[in-house]
This record gives structure tokens, sequence and C-alpha cells, in this order.
């Protein structure tokens, strides 16, 4: 029994340092566990030969990644002068002919193959200057083609690993050798997971996953494989959620005062929802249940959030603690800020703002409260969790849209009070359970489904440049009832300067057709104080339209916008689209959302702009986001996603072997929660090995 992280593949027959130092640089490869783990990106099957004459016509025809050829070589010719210089090898099966390029090895390539002699070519047929052709194919006697039987694998190489010669055969030669040396490996995963779920073994699973003798073979080892990958990443998240509810104690709000009390029964213009309701319990008794608190608060935009926060924060102040909330920008900062005082103010709570532009005599005058205690709430940005800024007795963090505040900042929080503070992070990107189980599997979270009553669903349109007219005149009406309008476009860092032009034409273009209305003009590049500015106006209703970059994404709160245009709407993702939209539809009246659009555009970009006229339900959006884009791209989950490399699983569509592999670590630990058990020992072995190569999951909460 061998572990295959303790091999180099420096053991390998072939493998001296320079090649191994190649490998690592240019795939990561250093061990055994390493070779094996790079698997094949596709496969073809080995038993099918393609004929010249029966390659698809078209570039974007569908065609498999490489293919299978028989014939003669005609001629060989050496073209080209220094870099330039190649072998370009004429080639035919009889049914038509195609050129075969070597840009290395020319030489010793002219050397090794003969015209007239039949050769089994494997590679991918590209159409170049309206021929096929082939470029460093594997060349094989029919002989050994013929005993190479079944599934072939290719592997991912880079165009370094190419150009020294590497190829998917030279992968597939090394991983056959260590697979012979290693006839049994050490399972990390536990016996009783194995044969609970009747899984390959790792050493079967290995071999089926290079050399699958069928479909059904593959399919089996692939899902072991997921599953252990899955399963190592739900211990890791486990372990940590584990530790964290046993042993980190939190202070306990036992009790709801005075503040919360008078707030209730005083300052609160309407009835709270159930589900706000419930999501207050929740979080109440997470306070008062004697460990530290740290919970993710879903809610669509719209959904009353802040208010939550806000009950959450008076409860704080209640028990003697002081509560602080963060927004990622100055902007949602102060509109936060203001929102909280107005709510509050009547009750008697202190409420400060500290941003990075805070003058000094006010932030020393803050700093002063915090430490005296007089300082009940304060709102702020970054600026809060700053080493200079100290509170008395901080009891509750609220964290809003976390995903703009990266893993290291919530981790500084913690420093901020003897015992750490609750900490509430809201965000208005739903997250698919999926997803939120390994993202988020340390974080318990309540979600808030109902938006508050009275609100009309968004009517959201498709329409393309050729309806620009109509889309003003409609908005022109809305205008002329009151009503106000954002205009926003993409601001894409690649193509700043184009995107910009666009912005000021998009300016320009709306002064000219509603001359008679004030329109106010946000961009990214733009000082914080000019866009406060701006943005003040069209918050107050001086100004009746604003025309944007996606600066407004975030939490922006004028109930008086009725209509949002997205401009070049393809060229943003689903959940930001979902984001944007949300800034409308928060009065009593019909909002609408207008998603603009080239009219040429691509299927899939029609279907995502579809799923948005379809439905207002975050969830599904995001949903299909995931399913389309993939978790890495999903928005949010980008800072705060999982610092994980997945081999093989996909979040997006493992979500039943998710759920599995979470289930056995559950029963696992509950069992033995330090993996102490002689049976757990290469289970725990293995977590410690892939826990040396990962960030500290602690830090995450
Ligand atoms: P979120 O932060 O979840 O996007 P907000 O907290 O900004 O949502 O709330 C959106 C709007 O809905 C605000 O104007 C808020 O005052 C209002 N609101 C919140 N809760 C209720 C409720 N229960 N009934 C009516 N309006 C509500
Ligand atoms: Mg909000």
């Amino acid at each position: 029994m061998r572990r295959l992280r303790d091999l180099n593949i420096m053991y390998l027959k072939g493998v001296g340092p320079a090649r191994a130092e190649l490998f690592r640089k240019e795939l990561g490869i250093v061990t055994y566990h390493d070779l094996l783990h790079h698997f094949p990106s596709h496969y073809v099957d080995r038993s099918r030969f393609y004929r010249i004459a029966d390659f698809p016509d078209g570039a974007d025809a569908e065609m498999p990644a490489a293919v299978q050829v028989r014939g003669r070589f005609v001629t060989f010719t050496t073209q080209g002068e220094g870099a330039k210089r190649r072998l370009v090898g004429l080639f035919t099966d009889g049914t038509a002919t195609m050129e075969v390029v070597w840009f290395q090895r020319v030489n010793a390539i002219r050397d090794a193959y003969r015209p007239g002699t039949e050769y089994v070519l494997f590679g991918r047929p590209q159409m170049f200057n309206r021929r096929w052709s082939m470029v460093h194919p594997e060349v094989d006697s029919p002989a050994k083609a013929e005993a190479s039987t079944g599934m072939r694998g290719t592997y991912p190489l880079t165009d370094k690993l190419r150009n020294r010669g590497v190829t998917s055969r030279t992968i597939f030669n090394l991983v056959t050798a260590a697979l012979s040396q290693v006839t049994e490996m050490v399972d990390p995963l536990p016996p009783s997971v194995v044969s609970r779920y009747n899984l390959m073994s790792l050493t079967e699973a290995l071999n089926a996953i290079h050399n699958p003798r069928s479909a059904e073979e593959l399919q089996r080892a692939r899902l072991r494989l997921k599953f252990e990958e899955l399963f190592f990443l739900q211990l890791n998240i486990q372990r940590y959620s584990r530790t964290r509810r046993n042993g980190i104690a939190g202070v306990r709000f036992t009790r709801v005062g005075q503040f919360f009390n008078m707030f209730y029964s005083t300052c609160l213009p309407f009835e709270l929802t159930d589900a706000q309701k419930r999501v207050i319990r929740e979080i109440r008794a997470d306070m008062n249940s004697g460990r530290q608190m740290n919970r993710l608060l879903q809610g669509d935009v719209g959904s009353g959030k802040t208010l939550v926060a806000l009950m959450c924060m008076l409860i704080a102040i209640d028990n003697g603690y002081q509560a602080c909330l963060m927004a990622p920008t100055e902007i949602l900062a102060t509109q936060h800020y203001e929102t909280l005082r107005s709510m509050a103010a009547a009750i008697g709570v202190n409420i400060r703002l500290l941003t990075g532009s805070t003058r000094k005599k006010e932030r020393d005058a803050i700093h002063a409260a915090l430490e005296d205690g007089s300082l009940h709430i304060l709102v702020g940005t970054h600026a809060v969790i700053e080493d200079n800024v100290r509170f008395r007795s901080l009891g509750l963090a609220v964290i809003d849209e976390q995903h703009r505040f990266g893993v290291v900042q919530r981790a500084r929080l913690w420093k901020k009070s003897e015992i750490p503070p609750h900490v509430l992070v809201m965000t208005a990107t739903p997250i698919p359970r999926t997803l939120a189980m390994t993202v988020y599997g340390d974080l318990d979270v309540s979600v808030i489904d109902r938006l508050p009553p009275g609100r009309k669903p968004i009517t959201t349109l498709l329409r393309f440049d050729a309806q620009r007219q109509q889309v003003y005149r409609a908005l022109g009406k809305q205008l002329a009832m009151g009503r106000q309008a954002y205009i926003v476009y993409p601001l894409i860092e690649e193509n700043e300067k184009l995107d910009l032009r666009s912005l000021e034409e998009g300016y320009d273009l709306i002064r000219d057709t509603f001359p008679s209305y004030r329109v106010a003009f946000v961009h990214g590049k733009m000082k914080p104080s000019e866009k406060d500015f701006q943005m003040q106006l069209f918050a107050s209703g001086q100004a009746h339209i604003l025309v944007a970059t996606t600066v407004i994404e975030v939490g922006v709160n004028v109930p008086n916008a009725s209509v949002m245009i997205i401009e070049n709407a393809e060229r943003f993702g689903l959940s930001q689209l979902h984001q944007l939209r949300g800034r409308v539809g928060r009065g009593a009246d019909q909002s609408y959302c207008i998603l603009m659009s080239k009219y040429k555009i691509a299927k899939e970009t029609r279907r995502r702009l579809e799923i948005m006229t379809s439905t207002t339900d975050g969830f599904v959006v995001a949903e299909a986001d995931l399913k389309m884009r993939g978790p890495g791209d999903l928005e949010g989950t980008l800072q705060s996603g999982i610092p994980f490399d997945l081999h093989i699983a996909n979040l997006a569509t493992d979500g039943q072997i998710i759920q599995l592999a979470r289930d056995s670590v559950d029963a696992i630990l509950d069992d033995d929660p330090d993996l102490s058990h002689p049976e757990h020992k290469e289970t725990e072995r293995e977590l410690k090995a892939q826990s040396a190569l990962r960030i500290d999951f602690s830090l995450i909460s």
C-alpha cells in the first residue's frame, strides 16, 4: 500500500530533474498524487476511424476535439526559416488529403516517418487556408494503434509543454507507468463510506479514469472522485464550523429592552412582514445562545434587511453593548446612516458615520464617544475596522453586501473586542442552496423570503436598439407622471475609454431628448465628492434622470424611481442585472426595467436576458446564473467564494453529490469529531495534507 503524495514523479522512468521542474511549473505536478489527478479533459473512442473526406465542413461544425485517421504520407517538405521553420507532410487516407504540420523537432520527425508506409494519426483536425490540417498529431503504427482500444483520454497541456515535445500520449505513458508501479493505493475515504455508497476504491477509480473500458466505468470513476473531492471540502468546512459552535463563546443578549420596545411601538411606520419577524426571532435566539453568532441574512433587494439589522442592533444596545454597520461604499454607508437616523432618531439612539472622508475633528469625537460608550451605533465603510477604532463594548457587527468585504476584513472584526462580536452578514445576492452549503457551510442562514406587501412586481422587457424611440416615449410618460428613472451603462475595465465615451454620448442623447428634465450623471472614475453630489441630486428628486454606470448597483434607495433602463444589457451577468433591477419597484407604483440590447446576440445571451423577463424571483435568477456561468462567475462569490480549486466536481451541477458528501461528513464527525478512530486515520492524514496547501478556513468567518 502506497500513499500517492509520498512519491515524487522523479521516480518515474524518463522524468529527470529538468522534466520534473517543467511539470511542476506548467501543471503543478510534483507527486504521483498530482499526476494521477491530472484528469483527461475529454475522451475519444479509439475503435473509430474518421475519413478525411467526412470531416465536417465549416469552421464551427461539430467536430470531436481529436480524431483517428489511417493512411500514408505522400511527401514531406520543410518550409519557412528560423522560428517559422516547419515540417509539412501531405497525408492521404484515399478519400482526401490533409497537411500534417510540425513546428518542433523537424529533423528528427523527418527521419522517423517514411512516405508510403501506413500510419495511424491521432489529433485535432483544423481548417486552415481552406484545407484540413493537423498540427503535432500522435503517430502510431497500425499495429500499435489497434492495441490501444477503448476510450482514450486527451490531457490538458500548455503551449510550453507542447513545444518541448510533451503530448497527451506522454502524459498517458507517465500515468500508466505510475499506475503499474502503485497497484495498491491507500484510500483516504473511510472504508465505511466507500462501502455505504458502493463507491469504487481509489485504485480502481484512478485506473478507470485514465483508461476507461466503458462509458459506465468512466462514470463510476468520476462519481467516486467527485465524491472524494466534495467530501474533503465539506470536512474542511464542517471541522471549523463545529469548533466554532462548540468553542467560541459569545456575549449573551438576554433581554429585549427599552430601545427595541419603544422603536417597535412608536417608530415603526408599517407592520413587519412575517418573514422579517421570523428572521428577527432567529437572530435573537442566536444572540442569546452563549456562543458567537455568525449568520448570513439573505433577502432579495427591497425585502427590508436594513430594518431587521436596525432592530437587532437595538437589542445589542438594550443589553449594554454597541453595534456597527459596515457598507462597501461611501455612498451606501451614508445612505444607511441617514436611513437609520431617520428611523431611530426619536428614541434617542446615538448614531454616527465614519468613512474615509470624515474630518479629523469629527473622527476624534467619534473615537472618544466609542471608547466612553456614549456612541451606540457606528455606521461606516472599511474605516470602521481600522486599528485605531476602538469600541468600549462591541456586541454586534452588521456587514452589508458582504461580497465587497474580503475574508481578511471580516476576520479583523474579531479583534475589536475581547469576546468576539456577533456577526450578521447581509446579502441581496440570493445564493443557491448547494452553493450556500459549500461557501457558507459554517454560517447559519436566515432568509427573508417575502417582499413587503403592496409591491407590484416589476415588469421587465427586452428591447433592441431599433426600438429606442418607443422606449424613450414610454420613459417620457413616466417622467410626466413625476417619476424618476435610472439609465445604466456597462463600464468594463478592458474597454474603459470606449465605455466612457458611450456613457457620455448616452448622457448627451438623454439631455437632448428630455430638455425639460434635469439629468444627473455618475461614474466610477469621478471624485467621491462629485459622485455624492450627483447622487444626492437624484436621491433628493431635484434630478429626474440618473445616467450612471454600475456604481448604483448596490443599495441606493429612491422609492420614486420607477424606470430602470439598462443599456448593453447583453454585457451584464444575470445576478448583476437582478441587482440593478432591484433599484426600482421600491414604491407603490408599477415599475419597469427595460433591457436594451443589440439585435444580434448569441442564443445563450438571449436565453439569459429572457430569464430576466420571465421572473423577478432572485433565487430563480441565481440558480440560472449558476447553471449557465458556473459558480466561479456568480456575482458575490468572487471574493468570498471557496478558496479551493475543484478538479473534477462542479458546484453548479453536482448538487446531489454535495448533499451526499455533506451527510456522510456529518455522520462521521458526530461519531468521531477528532477523526481519531483507526478507520479515520487516513482521512485525517489527507485532510492535513490538503490544509497545508490551502488558506486557513477559520479566517472566513
Ligand atoms: P433591502 O436592504 O433588503 O434591499 P431595505 O431595507 O432597503 O431593503 O427596504 C426597502 C424598502 O422597504 C425601504 O424603503 C423600507 O423602508 C421598506 N420596508 C421595509 N420593511 C417593510 C415592511 N415590513 N413593510 C413595508 N415597507 C417596508
Ligand atoms: Mg439594502
